[in-house]
């Protein structure tokens, strides 16, 4: 059988495409690409002119079929999003499951990924995160999901897009509070690259006065919530563990 590589892709920054990468995109008979005319324009740059298929989120059930017979007959495949590592907030996961199903190998080309670059620099704890990608773009369901993060104690890493930036972070403030800290990368591995941590009502200042351009891509990083000091805010582990001494 032919093995399934999942191959990280550059954020912005093409020269980010890794040496293997390059020659995994080249070697395979197929890359299954989630958009192929911009999957196309990488390739081209460094010279690859191996065919593609498409596989995005309309065709993902039909497409990975078609790659699992491909792999079957001794074809490799390799996976590649629009930009990044596919399946983080990005096409692929029916194609994995298939993949393993069928017993197919599958291999990674780990690379470049939004989220870990922003946790890389963010200045916020990494020891344990959790990634949410996407809020919903709707601002009460939006608010509701902020709401049920409130005391989360663990790092918060989020994508959001241009056009719901300066709602989101106006959000954040609002419902994880004011001096709460928060990261803010924007365009990383590009020309305009910004970075920039500060309490939550600081940043949204900031979008506000301009001194972070509402352009480009976002990863939003926001400090996890500190442990809890009201007696109804505490989780019963730890209530259990602050009583234990009291007991007879
Ligand atoms: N699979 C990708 C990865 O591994 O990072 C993420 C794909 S997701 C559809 C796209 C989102 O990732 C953007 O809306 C933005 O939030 C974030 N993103 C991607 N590239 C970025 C960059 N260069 N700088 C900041 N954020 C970026």
């Amino acid at each position: 059988d032919g093995t399934l590589f999942v191959v990280a892709t550059p954020i912005g920054n093409l020269e980010d495409l890794s040496p293997r990468a390059r020659q995994i995109l080249r070697e395979v008979e197929l890359v299954a690409s989630e958009d192929t005319r911009r999957t196309g324009r990488l390739l081209s740059h460094f010279g690859i002119r191996t065919a593609q298929v498409a596989l995005h989120e309309h065709n993902e059930a039909a497409a990975s079929e078609r790659i699992i017979e491909a792999l079957g007959e001794g074809r490799s495949v390799a996976l590649v999003s629009d930009a990044g590592t596919p399946l983080i907030s990005d096409p692929g996961y029916r194609l994995l499951r298939s993949a393993h199903d069928a017993g197919k190998t599958v291999s990674p080309i780990p690379g470049p990924s939004a989220l870990v670059a922003a946790l890389s620099v963010a200045g916020l704890a990494t020891d344990r995160f959790c990634f949410e990608g996407f809020l919903p773009a709707k601002s009460h369901a939006r608010r509701v999901r902020l709401t049920a993060l409130k005391n989360e104690q663990r790092t918060l890493v989020f994508y959001e897009a241009v056009h719901r930036i300066s709602a989101t972070i106006a959000d954040m403030r609002d419902i994880l509070g004011a001096t709460r800290d928060a990261f803010i990368g924007r365009e990383l591995s590009k020309l305009h690259e910004q970075c920039v941590l500060a309490p939550l009502d600081n940043l949204a200042e900031k979008l506000a006065a301009g001194g972070i351009p509402a352009k480009g891509e976002f990863v939003i990083v926001v400090a996890g919530a500190p442990e809890s000091v009201e007696p109804g805010g505490l989780d019963t582990d730890t209530l259990l563990r602050r009583l234990a001494p009291l007991m007879p």
